[in-house]
């Protein structure tokens, strides 16, 4: 058993197995995905390109059944070139992990592929430039369900400008598949407020319920 996994049970939170699900990628997929991740790197369409070190195109299993959005790189992400590293980036693995999931088997990415100075909030011009990236993502991997890692991705993904209070707690639907997509906490907010960490799980667990 994992650390993580033992960390929650003896919080007295309950963990989950994600069944199986077999991949099936084709020629003509494996293409797409080289293209987008090709035009990302070479991406110019807003001013954040200039700053980058590394373009953060997202990572994972690209058939998987939970899709992982963050609002955009740090500084950690931008050194290395990949989302969710660094204390934030521990604590969403453990999340992950408390699904019984690895982050193998989970596609995370962000709104915004570039860092934004000083880990400012992305502008509504950058999300409009980058936002087809994360669309044809998600589009590809086809995921059940969509989970927005804190309040700027869940305004992006659902358009809405509630506060995070009132957009946790239920399923809401992405795009015009309406994709189930769940709001939670970020991974930064919990580690300034542990006492939230309950919240987190009950929405897991709600995100569980509804894909069984
Ligand atoms: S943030 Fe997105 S739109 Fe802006 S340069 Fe980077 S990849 Fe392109």
């Amino acid at each position: 058993m994992s650390i993580g996994l033992k960390l929650f049970q003896s919080l007295g939170i309950d963990t989950y197995q994600l069944r199986d699900k077999p991949k099936v990628l084709n020629q003509d997929h494996e293409n797409d995905w080289a293209s987008i991740e090709s035009k990302v790197a070479t991406c110019k369409k807003c001013s954040l390109h200039k700053g980058r070190n590394n373009t953060v195109f997202g990572d994972g299993n690209r058939s998987a059944d939970w899709f992982f959005v963050g609002e955009a790189p740090g500084k950690d992400e931008d050194l290395q070139g990949k989302p969710f590293v660094g204390r934030a980036g521990r604590l969403l693995t453990e999340v992950i992990f408390s699904l019984g999931l690895t982050r193998d088997e989970v596609f995370i990415a962000n709104i915004l592929k570039c860092r934004p100075p000083d880990n400012r909030d992305p502008k509504p011009g950058e999300v409009d430039q980058c936002f087809s990236y994360l669309e044809k993502q998600i589009d590809m991997v086809q995921p059940k369900i969509i989970i927005a890692v804190g309040k700027i991705a869940a305004h992006s993904l659902l358009g809405s400008d509630l506060p995070m209070g009132k957009l946790r707690g239920k399923i809401h639907g992405f795009g015009s598949n309406e994709v189930p997509t769940l709001v939670i906490y970020h991974p930064a907010y919990l580690l300034r407020s542990p006492s939230q960490k309950h919240k987190v799980w009950e929405d897991l667990q709600l995100a569980n319920d509804f894909l069984e």
